[in-house]
């Protein structure tokens, strides 16, 4: 039975570089015109204007509401599977990692859009200022998400971001989402319609079309994980579950047993070897061990090689994922962790505490006549202050899960996980000491010739029946107390 794929013709460059009709029998794939923003075209209309007959194919419609009144099935058609997305981004990265960009303020286009930017914004009524004004309101950067078949998308970014006048930045994305999920769509139904002898090649039997459904469902779930350990557990479980092996070892590029070279494609009697490739060249390698059936070791194998760029794009992900994470963890001034990172990092420790049942510090450390500092030597001196004060606390955050952030303004909190408060009123007593040992000169300041700073400290075995921010409270009002005795000292 003929399949066609339905698809927006802002991808065709994609889709044409994937190349899937050279891997299925009997599929075509047809465009349909870019709808970006306008209202969406109707099913009857549009079905009249794609090329060639739909009448009794199997038809895959995948769009994000570009299509209006798409019927659940058309009378005329064999089978008809809609793909509804929430947004069309979705078909070339994973809709976690795109909502997460978009929640960073990034405003995200393709190539394909990219091509057509100066007609969308035309379609769409906006000249210069009014199409300024709505991505400032709407974005504080454009980002790329390049598939990287058109060499011109880079610079279609640069003259676009111009254009409206905001940063521009570029993530690679490759081709292996979309991969997945056309190779998803196609195959399924394939499967559905026990259609497995349309594949070409002639090793695809039934049993490994099943597995490698199976893998791409686990695969599509692998995709959605954001930590590089956790990926990595995802794809040790997964080659266990499809090949029964003794051992699955998988390793990061920057990992020792990879780095030796130890681990290199090979492939030997009852074991085999992969290396991972992400879009933007080598992640890491597998190994599986002691094959149970070494006897299915060439399907094993060529399935693996199927789904291991998959792998190599979850592995990518995560690291992207972390990096951008970092990114808006960090205080843009001090280089520390910003209140966010101190809310997470707090939510986590808060809980690790209460299951071990061991005491949690924070620390609030506020600077003293600051406001006088800044007076006194200008905004920037203030700034390098905080800087130095900062570096100060992180080097004091000695063990993992100690953290040193950014309240806000002149206002710092630190996190002691497993520290009492006798412990942790230690340790401050240690900073206190050490910023005024930094003898940074404050004239005006009310207490001494240097700058200061007071601390409040506030310990806790976190319980059910408080939460983190009862702590933080704790230690802002001791930290309150440190400033109405006197300032320069710790209350706890
Ligand atoms: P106290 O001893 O009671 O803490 O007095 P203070 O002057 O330190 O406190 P106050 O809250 O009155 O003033 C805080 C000052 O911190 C005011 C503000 O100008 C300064 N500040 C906040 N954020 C920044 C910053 O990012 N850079 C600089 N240079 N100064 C900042
Ligand atoms: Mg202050
Ligand atoms: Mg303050």
């Amino acid at each position: 039975m003929s399949q066609v794929i339905i698809f927006c013709e802002h991808y065709r460059a994609e889709l044409e570089k994937l190349d899937l009709t050279s891997r299925y029998d009997d599929l075509e794939i047809r465009f349909f015109p870019g709808r970006c923003g306008m209202a969406p075209v109707d099913w009857d209309e549009l079905r009249s204007t794609l090329e060639g007959d739909l009448d009794g194919k199997t038809l895959h419609v995948i769009s994000s509401g570009c299509i209006g009144n798409l019927p659940e099935k058309d009378q005329q058609v064999f089978q008809q599977y809609n793909y509804t997305l929430s947004q069309c981004l979705h078909m070339i990265v994973n809709p976690d990692l795109a909502d997460f960009y978009v929640q960073q303020g990034y405003y995200l286009v393709t190539p394909g859009w990219l091509q057509e930017w100066q007609k969308i914004l035309s379609d769409w009524g906006f000249d210069q200022k009014t199409a300024r004004a709505f991505f400032k309101d709407t974005a504080r950067a454009v980002m790329l998400l390049d598939t990287g078949v058109d060499t011109s998308a880079r610079s279609n970014l640069k003259y676009f971001a111009s254009y409206i006048d905001l940063p521009a930045e570029t993530v690679t994305v490759g081709l292996n989402y979309l991969e997945l999920l056309l190779n998803n769509t196609v195959l399924k139904s394939f499967v559905d319609d026990n259609k497995s002898t349309a594949l070409k090649s002639a090793a695809e039997e039934k049993k490994s079309l099943a597995d490698f459904v199976m893998a791409l469902d686990l695969l599509n779930s692998l995709a959605r994980v954001r930590n590089e350990q956790e990926v990595i557990e995802s794809i040790k479980d997964m080659f266990t579950m499809l090949f029964a092996p003794g051992e699955v070892v998988v390793s990061g590029a920057d990992d020792r047993l990879f780095q030796s070279g130890e681990l290199v494609k090979r492939i030997d009697d009852d074991s085999f070897s992969f290396n991972i490739i992400g879009t933007g060249g080598l992640v890491g390698s597998i190994e599986v061990k002691n094959l149970q059936f070494p006897e299915h070791r060439e399907q094993y194998i060529n399935l693996a090689a199927r789904i291991i760029n998959i792998c190599g794009l979850a592995i990518e992900n995560a690291r992207h994922y972390q990096l951008v994470k970092d990114i808006s963890d960090t205080d843009g001034l001090t280089g520390i962790g910003n209140r966010r990172k101190l809310d997470d990092h707090l939510e986590v420790e808060w809980r690790r505490m209460q299951r071990s049942k061991s005491p949690l510090a924070v620390l609030m450390c506020d600077i003293d006549y600051f406001k006088e500092f800044n007076d006194l030597y200008g905004h920037l001196a203030g700034d390098d202050c905080l800087k130095e004060v900062a570096r100060l606390l992180a080097d004091h955050c000695r063990r993992p899960g100690d953290l040193a952030a950014r309240f806000g303004g002149e206002e710092f909190t630190l996190v002691f996980p497993d520290t009492d408060l006798q412990g942790a009123a230690q340790v401050a007593e240690k900073i206190r000491q050490a910023v005024e040992d930094l003898q940074i000169a404050h004239e005006k300041s009310g207490v001494g010739k240097y700058v200061t700073v007071s601390i409040g400290v506030a310990s806790v075995i976190p319980s059910y029946d408080q939460n983190p921010d009862d702590l933080l409270h704790r230690a802002d009002k001791l930290l309150f107390e440190a400033k109405a005795a006197g300032r320069n000292r710790v209350v706890s």
